[in-house]
């Protein structure tokens, strides 16, 4: 896999990267294993203080540290600089709040004084995605700092640049050599780290093939693994929903970061009464972005993140058309170099229709018509996927009763979705395991080490 820099909006190709070597790579683990010796016996407060310090580096830095996401992923600037302040800001939580949660938990038991210690338990593989190239990389990195596991990053192979200036920054801020090494590795390499009885899980965020495939690799070697993998997520619109509040919430709620969000609103489920109502505001909303520089505050409507993803996007468009979809908006070329995509809904999607069940990375909405509130939640749980959904109804028990059924990992009512550092986040189904951020994330590699003395 090359890793490479090229901006989505010009095509050009910036900066290629040297593939790290085996040896490079044996050094990482050597310099991770030895840190993570001295941590495991270290108090998580001590290390309190560099994620602070990350925190202030990137609020001071953000707009510099914002146009690298912009220039290699194709991000809206705007968008860009709120992923930085996300990212300082779940810094700052797992610096005030993670020696506390990782404090030893007393047990009740007749067998003698028991508590259970929550301790480091090695290194960790990372392997992250282009979409939120900072986010996807805190969301471990700051809670496992905390627990004392020393990280390895293989970032996608078009985010390098992204990959590091965020190690780059976290060095800055003072964190030793070895607890968030930057490696530009292979898959096979990727499986050797694995394989590697100094490294004890692996956290994935990325598609479901890629999260299958490192799963079986984490699965054969015993190694713990969290998968966060993609979604489908269904928006549903009740017949009692709050109108104006829908219609504030739901264009961003597919078009943010261009669509290519893991827990974006794909599925617009709406009740027979409002489903004409909808689709023409959501058009007359599509229609009002401005393509252009990315970096333009102005702009409104950035370029996918490769050629590649605007290639599938394509492809998966034409074969939901092909099998009977029906577009109602969009899908024309925008005449721009760079790798745009306009923004499009699409309706008729039967049950045999490939796009059904099939995430679409990117601004493209597919709008459903329900009679019933039995049938929004079934059709909302007919998908391989359970990452998020949002409900919108102003009766809070009817939104409550309804959020419960959903098969899903987050659920918001009557607000658009949202992460943040005290919320877990994560996914049921295809969609993956496990949960990061909030206490679930910090717990994720512990060994909680049984303490009983009689
Ligand atoms: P991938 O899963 O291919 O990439 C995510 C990360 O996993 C990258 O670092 C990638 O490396 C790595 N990776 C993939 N396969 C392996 C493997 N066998 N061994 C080791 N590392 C691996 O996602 P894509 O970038 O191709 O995106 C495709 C689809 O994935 C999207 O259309 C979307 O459906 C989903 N996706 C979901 C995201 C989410 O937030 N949940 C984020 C991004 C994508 P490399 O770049 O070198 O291939």
């Amino acid at each position: 896999m090359a890793y490479q820099t090229i901006n989505p909006y010009t095509n050009e190709l910036l900066k290629t990267y040297s593939n790290t070597t085996d040896a490079e790579l044996e050094q990482a683990l050597a310099s991770g294993h030895q840190l993570y010796q001295q941590w495991r016996t270290a108090t998580p407060s001590t290390r309190a203080a560099t994620l602070h310090q990350l925190a202030t580096l990137m609020r001071t830095e953000k707009h510099q540290l914002a146009t690298v996401l912009t220039t290699e992923m194709g991000k809206l600037i705007g968008e860009a600089e709120a992923e930085v302040d996300l990212c300082a800001d779940i810094a700052d939580y797992f610096a005030a709040h993670g020696a506390d949660l990782l404090a030893p938990t007393p047990l009740t038991t007749d067998a003698g004084k028991a508590y259970f210690a929550k301790q480091a338990v090695g290194i960790l593989v990372m392997v992250e995605p282009w979409n939120f190239p900072y986010y996807q990389i805190m969301r471990v990195f700051a809670p496992n700092y905390m627990v004392g596991n020393p990280m390895i990053l293989k970032h996608a192979s078009n985010t390098p640049g992204s990959a590091a200036a965020f190690t780059d920054v976290v060095t800055r801020a003072g964190a030793p050599a070895g607890s968030l090494t930057n490696l530009f590795i292979s898959y096979d390499q990727v499986s050797a780290a694995i394989a590697d009885k100094r490294v004890a899980g692996v956290a994935l965020t990325g598609s479901e093939r890629g999260g299958a495939a490192v799963a079986q690799e984490a699965g054969a070697n015993l190694k713990k693994s969290t998968m966060e993998l993609g979604g489908n997520d269904a928006f549903i619109i009740l017949d009692d929903a709050d109108w104006d509040l829908v219609k504030e919430i739901a264009p961003q709620a597919r078009l943010f970061n261009n669509g290519q969000v893991c827990s974006a609103s794909k599925r617009f489920i709406v009740m027979a009464d409002k489903y004409d109502d909808f689709l023409a505001y959501l058009k007359a909303e599509f229609a009002k972005v401005k393509p252009g520089d990315p970096l333009d505050p102005a702009t409104t409507l950035a370029p996918m993140n490769s050629a590649r993803a605007k290639q599938k996007l394509q492809k998966q468009v034409d074969a939901a058309i092909a099998a009977g979809a029906h577009v109602y908006a969009g899908n024309q070329p925008i005449d721009f170099p760079g790798q745009f995509f306009e923004p499009t809904i699409l309706t008729d999607i039967t049950k045999d229709n490939p796009a059904f069940d099939e995430e679409m990375f990117g601004p493209v909405a597919a709008v459903y018509k329900v009679n019933s509130e039995a049938e929004a939640i079934a059709l909302a749980n007919d998908s391989s996927y359970g990452l998020g959904s949002t409900v919108f109804s102003q009766d809070a028990k009817r939104a409550d009763r309804v959020a419960q059924q959903l098969e899903a990992g987050m659920t918001t009512i009557n607000r658009a979705w949202i992460t943040a550092p005290e919320l877990p986040f994560g996914g049921v189904k295809h969609s993956g395991y496990g949960r990061e951020l909030c206490e679930l994330g910090l717990n994720a590699f512990v060994n909680e080490h049984l303490i009983l003395n009689a």
